[in-house]
């Protein structure tokens, strides 16, 4: 049985609809304890928490908005428990996924304790991802509904204002682990005269993005692209709907649709 520490928030509410997926996210702040008292704080102002996500001018009592997820997993694999699975935590923000809003309300959020782009991206230690895989067999075990394909990145619900937990998490590796999805290109061949966007858009929308299929490259299809490309080509995050990116995309759309 792995071992929670408990560090209750006050921020949460109750779920208006059954869990059914895990979101995870990193922290994108200085240390855990900064994180940590970010997350359980009744009435988070400026001053307490300054950093890179701040203006200069922001006024030091200016209120910020009150968050909280259920779990924090630090750089040494603690875990955190924040608030309880059963009640809505608030980590995902104003997110869509498979055509629906309010995240929170369904999710199960786990913040992973890393510095972010804010803080150069730097790596998540091997005791750590393997702490976040085993609260996620937990959670597995506690809610059946939930398996690997219901596991994602906040940066996928919220492609045009979020980017955690960043192209240097090791989703390859959650995968191995059975916890995570992974695309399977092998038979994938892709039609070279046709124009690609609008299947990018279908196989996007298939797999839980959200995004209008205006059969052209806009805004919306160029976020989400690069959301997926953080979790499944992280090398490249263009945003270009190129023959790699369009290849994983149709790999991964087939392996879930059936
Ligand atoms: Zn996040």
């Amino acid at each position: 049985m792995t071992r929670y520490i408990e560090r209750p928030s006050p921020n949460f509410d109750a779920r208006t609809r059954p869990i059914d997926l895990v979101v995870l996210h990193y922290t994108g702040m200085q240390d855990a304890e900064t994180a940590l008292a970010r997350l359980t704080d009744p009435a988070p102002v400026a001053r307490r928490y300054p950093g890179p996500w701040q203006s200069d001018d922001a006024l030091p009592d200016a209120p910020l908005p009150k968050v909280s997820a259920h779990y924090v997993v630090d750089e040494s694999g603690q875990i955190f428990s924040l608030v309880p699975e059963e009640h809505r935590a608030w980590h995902a923000g104003a997110s869509s996924w498979e055509g629906e809003g309010d995240v929170n309300a369904r999710a199960i959020g786990i913040e992973i304790v890393n510095g972010g782009h804010d803080f150069g991206l730097p790596e998540f230690p091997d005791t750590q991802i393997e702490a976040v895989i085993q609260l996620l067999r937990d959670i597995f075990e506690r809610w059946p509904d939930l398996k690997p394909a219901r596991v994602v990145a906040h940066s996928d619900i919220a492609p045009d204002r979020k980017s955690d937990p960043g192209e240097k998490f090791p989703w390859k590796r959650l995968a191995d682990a059975g916890v995570s999805i992974w695309p399977n290109p092998a038979h994938t061949v892709l039609a070279i005269d046709d124009d690609p966007i609008p299947h990018v858009q279908q196989q996007l929308s298939i797999i839980g993005y959200n995004v209008r299929q205006t059969g052209v490259m806009d805004g919306e299809t160029r976020a989400a692209l690069i959301a997926f490309q953080r979790r499944f080509r992280p090398s490249d995050t263009s945003g270009a709907a190129d023959q790699e990116t369009r290849r994983l995309l149709a790999a991964l759309s087939r392996q879930l649709s059936v």
